[in-house]
Protein backbone atom coordinates (compact mmCIF):
# COMPACT_ATOMS: atom_id res chain seq x y z
CA UNK A 1 0.00 0.00 0.00
CA UNK A 2 0.92 3.68 -0.52
CA UNK A 3 3.59 4.44 2.49
CA UNK A 4 3.11 8.12 1.91
CA UNK A 5 -0.28 8.11 2.99
CA UNK A 6 0.34 5.26 5.93
CA UNK A 7 3.19 7.39 6.88
CA UNK A 8 0.20 10.22 7.10
CA UNK A 9 -2.58 8.19 8.82
CA UNK A 10 -0.10 6.87 11.27
CA UNK A 11 1.22 10.88 12.36
CA UNK A 12 -2.43 11.83 12.34
CA UNK A 13 -3.53 9.16 15.27
CA UNK A 14 -3.55 11.43 18.21
CA UNK A 15 -2.31 8.82 21.51
CA UNK A 16 -4.02 9.98 24.86
CA UNK A 17 -2.58 9.02 28.23
CA UNK A 18 -5.07 7.35 30.65
CA UNK A 19 -8.01 8.02 28.65
CA UNK A 20 -10.68 6.62 29.91
CA UNK A 21 -8.84 5.15 32.83
CA UNK A 22 -5.46 5.22 34.21
CA UNK A 23 -2.64 3.01 31.92
CA UNK A 24 -5.12 2.91 29.08
CA UNK A 25 -3.34 4.88 25.85
CA UNK A 26 -6.56 6.02 23.55
CA UNK A 27 -5.59 5.92 19.86
CA UNK A 28 -7.56 9.05 19.26
CA UNK A 29 -8.73 8.74 14.86
CA UNK A 30 -10.80 11.73 15.29
CA UNK A 31 -7.72 13.68 13.37
CA UNK A 32 -8.29 11.47 10.26
CA UNK A 33 -12.19 12.20 10.59
CA UNK A 34 -10.77 15.79 10.44
CA UNK A 35 -8.89 15.42 7.22
CA UNK A 36 -10.63 15.12 3.94
CA UNK A 37 -8.10 13.92 2.51
CA UNK A 38 -7.16 11.31 4.76
CA UNK A 39 -10.89 10.26 5.54
CA UNK A 40 -11.04 9.85 1.88
CA UNK A 41 -7.61 7.54 1.59
CA UNK A 42 -8.34 5.77 4.73
CA UNK A 43 -11.90 5.08 3.51
CA UNK A 44 -10.66 4.08 -0.17
CA UNK A 45 -7.73 1.62 1.30
CA UNK A 46 -10.49 -0.55 2.98
CA UNK A 47 -12.96 -0.86 0.18
CA UNK A 48 -10.64 -1.65 -2.48
CA UNK A 49 -9.31 -4.75 -0.17
CA UNK A 50 -12.63 -5.58 0.98
CA UNK A 51 -13.79 -4.92 -3.12
CA UNK A 52 -12.05 -8.35 -4.31
CA UNK A 53 -13.94 -10.45 -1.50
CA UNK A 54 -17.04 -9.61 -2.96
CA UNK A 55 -19.34 -8.91 0.38
CA UNK A 56 -22.95 -8.10 0.08
CA UNK A 57 -22.85 -6.21 3.59
CA UNK A 58 -20.68 -4.18 5.67
CA UNK A 59 -21.18 -5.05 9.43
CA UNK A 60 -19.75 -2.39 11.73
CA UNK A 61 -19.11 -2.31 15.56
CA UNK A 62 -20.28 0.50 17.43
CA UNK A 63 -19.04 2.74 17.50
CA UNK A 64 -15.93 4.20 15.43
CA UNK A 65 -16.56 1.15 12.86
CA UNK A 66 -19.79 3.00 12.25
CA UNK A 67 -18.06 5.78 10.24
CA UNK A 68 -15.65 3.55 8.55
CA UNK A 69 -17.78 0.78 7.95
CA UNK A 70 -20.78 3.20 6.33
CA UNK A 71 -18.80 4.86 4.04
CA UNK A 72 -16.91 1.90 2.88
CA UNK A 73 -20.19 0.03 1.90
CA UNK A 74 -21.11 3.13 -0.11
CA UNK A 75 -18.07 3.11 -1.83
CA UNK A 76 -18.53 -0.87 -2.41
CA UNK A 77 -22.57 -0.04 -2.89
CA UNK A 78 -23.67 -2.69 -0.75
CA UNK A 79 -25.89 -2.61 2.64
CA UNK A 80 -24.49 -1.93 5.84
CA UNK A 81 -25.92 -3.82 9.10
CA UNK A 82 -24.72 -2.57 12.82
CA UNK A 83 -22.97 -4.56 15.88
CA UNK A 84 -23.92 -2.82 18.89
CA UNK A 85 -24.35 -2.75 22.59
CA UNK A 86 -26.85 -4.91 24.00
CA UNK A 87 -30.24 -2.88 24.55
CA UNK A 88 -29.45 -0.41 21.69
CA UNK A 89 -31.13 -2.16 18.87
CA UNK A 90 -34.69 -2.05 18.30
CA UNK A 91 -35.52 -5.51 16.71
CA UNK A 92 -35.29 -9.01 16.93
CA UNK A 93 -31.42 -9.78 17.70
CA UNK A 94 -28.91 -12.24 18.26
CA UNK A 95 -26.44 -11.76 20.68
CA UNK A 96 -22.67 -12.71 22.00
CA UNK A 97 -21.49 -11.98 25.37
CA UNK A 98 -17.69 -11.52 25.89
CA UNK A 99 -14.92 -11.47 28.42
CA UNK A 100 -13.87 -7.70 29.58
CA UNK A 101 -10.57 -6.93 31.80
CA UNK A 102 -12.92 -6.72 34.17
CA UNK A 103 -16.66 -8.69 33.98
CA UNK A 104 -18.10 -9.36 30.57
CA UNK A 105 -19.64 -7.33 27.77
CA UNK A 106 -22.41 -8.39 25.44
CA UNK A 107 -23.11 -7.25 21.61
CA UNK A 108 -26.36 -7.65 19.11
CA UNK A 109 -27.47 -7.57 15.79
CA UNK A 110 -30.69 -7.85 14.32
CA UNK A 111 -31.63 -10.96 13.58
CA UNK A 112 -32.69 -10.34 9.59
CA UNK A 113 -29.79 -8.11 8.95
CA UNK A 114 -27.71 -10.89 7.43
CA UNK A 115 -28.99 -13.59 5.27
CA UNK A 116 -27.61 -16.98 5.40
CA UNK A 117 -24.83 -17.57 3.26
CA UNK A 118 -24.25 -13.90 2.71
CA UNK A 119 -20.68 -12.70 2.81
CA UNK A 120 -19.93 -9.77 4.44
CA UNK A 121 -16.54 -7.88 5.74
CA UNK A 122 -16.49 -6.49 9.19
CA UNK A 123 -15.22 -3.14 10.06
CA UNK A 124 -14.06 -1.54 12.82
CA UNK A 125 -11.54 1.33 13.99
CA UNK A 126 -8.92 -0.70 16.03
CA UNK A 127 -8.21 -4.15 17.32
CA UNK A 128 -7.18 -4.30 20.83
CA UNK A 129 -7.75 -7.56 23.08
CA UNK A 130 -10.32 -8.69 20.01
CA UNK A 131 -13.06 -9.76 22.51
CA UNK A 132 -15.34 -6.85 20.57
CA UNK A 133 -14.39 -8.43 16.76
CA UNK A 134 -14.49 -12.09 18.03
CA UNK A 135 -17.72 -11.45 19.22
CA UNK A 136 -18.84 -9.86 15.92
CA UNK A 137 -18.02 -12.61 13.72
CA UNK A 138 -19.57 -15.20 15.93
CA UNK A 139 -22.70 -12.86 15.90
CA UNK A 140 -22.91 -12.86 11.71
CA UNK A 141 -22.01 -16.73 12.07
CA UNK A 142 -24.41 -17.50 13.96
CA UNK A 143 -26.85 -15.79 11.00
CA UNK A 144 -25.43 -17.98 9.00
CA UNK A 145 -23.59 -15.13 6.99
CA UNK A 146 -19.65 -15.71 6.14
CA UNK A 147 -17.00 -13.32 7.27
CA UNK A 148 -14.87 -12.49 4.54
CA UNK A 149 -12.29 -10.37 5.90
CA UNK A 150 -11.88 -7.98 9.27
CA UNK A 151 -10.71 -4.73 8.70
CA UNK A 152 -9.18 -2.63 10.83
CA UNK A 153 -7.55 1.22 10.65
CA UNK A 154 -5.20 0.01 13.68
CA UNK A 155 -3.87 -2.55 15.25
CA UNK A 156 -2.49 -2.94 18.55
CA UNK A 157 0.01 -5.93 17.95
CA UNK A 158 0.91 -6.25 21.30
CA UNK A 159 -2.32 -7.34 23.08
CA UNK A 160 -2.33 -10.05 20.03
CA UNK A 161 -6.18 -9.88 19.63
CA UNK A 162 -5.71 -11.95 16.52
CA UNK A 163 -5.65 -15.25 19.00
CA UNK A 164 -9.32 -14.83 19.12
CA UNK A 165 -10.04 -14.56 15.65
CA UNK A 166 -8.66 -18.02 14.39
CA UNK A 167 -9.07 -19.03 10.87
CA UNK A 168 -10.50 -15.26 10.20
CA UNK A 169 -8.79 -12.82 7.48
CA UNK A 170 -7.45 -9.99 9.13
CA UNK A 171 -6.07 -6.64 8.00
CA UNK A 172 -5.33 -3.43 9.00
CA UNK A 173 -3.93 -0.30 7.97
CA UNK A 174 -1.37 0.09 10.50
CA UNK A 175 -0.42 -1.71 13.56
CA UNK A 176 1.63 -0.59 16.66
P1 LIG B 1 -11.03 -5.22 22.09
O1 LIG B 1 -12.32 -5.96 22.25
O2 LIG B 1 -10.14 -5.29 23.29
O3 LIG B 1 -10.29 -5.65 20.82
O4 LIG B 1 -11.37 -3.68 21.97
C1 LIG B 1 -11.80 -3.18 20.78
C2 LIG B 1 -12.75 -2.01 20.94
O5 LIG B 1 -12.37 -1.13 21.97
C3 LIG B 1 -12.75 -1.23 19.65
O6 LIG B 1 -14.08 -0.92 19.32
C4 LIG B 1 -11.92 0.00 19.95
O7 LIG B 1 -12.50 1.13 19.40
C5 LIG B 1 -11.87 0.09 21.48
N1 LIG B 1 -10.50 0.25 22.01
C6 LIG B 1 -9.82 -0.65 22.76
N2 LIG B 1 -8.61 -0.21 23.12
C7 LIG B 1 -8.47 1.01 22.56
C8 LIG B 1 -7.42 2.00 22.54
N3 LIG B 1 -6.24 1.81 23.16
N4 LIG B 1 -7.66 3.14 21.84
C9 LIG B 1 -8.82 3.34 21.20
N5 LIG B 1 -9.84 2.47 21.19
C10 LIG B 1 -9.69 1.32 21.86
Amino acid sequence: MNTAFLDRLRSAVRAVPDFPKPGIIFKDITPILGDAALLRETVDALAEAARPLAPSKIVGIESRGFIFGAAVAVALGVGFVPVRKKGKLPWTCEAVSYALEYGEATVEIHKDAVARGERVVVIDDLLATGGTAAAAVELVRRLGGEVAEVQFVIELGFLNGRRLLPGVAVRSLLTY
